[in-house]
């Protein structure tokens, strides 16, 4: 049972995360997948101020549209919880 709970941990730990790369005072402008550096998400708003949770949301949303393509095992390892 003790092995069960590593490797759970394990995998909790190898899971894809957001990484904010570009900060717009304590708006994140700019993130990326931190399963692949190259992966960047850009918050792009029609507003001329940028609001914090509206780039936040955009950015959450790129970013899991970008995991259920690209890291789709992930997702099934975690519904697999339910
Ligand atoms: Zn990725």
């Amino acid at each position: 049972m003790d092995n069960v709970e590593t490797f759970g941990t394990l995998r909790a730990m190898k899971k894809s995360a957001l990484r904010v790369t570009k900060w717009l005072g304590d708006i994140p402008i700019e993130t990326r997948c931190s399963f692949c550096p190259e992966t960047l998400f850009h918050a792009a708003s029609p507003h001329h101020c940028p609001q914090k949770a509206e780039y936040i949301e955009r950015l959450q949303r790129a970013f899991d549209s970008h995991v259920a393509d690209c890291h789709r095992e992930e997702i099934a390892a975690t519904d697999a919880g339910h």
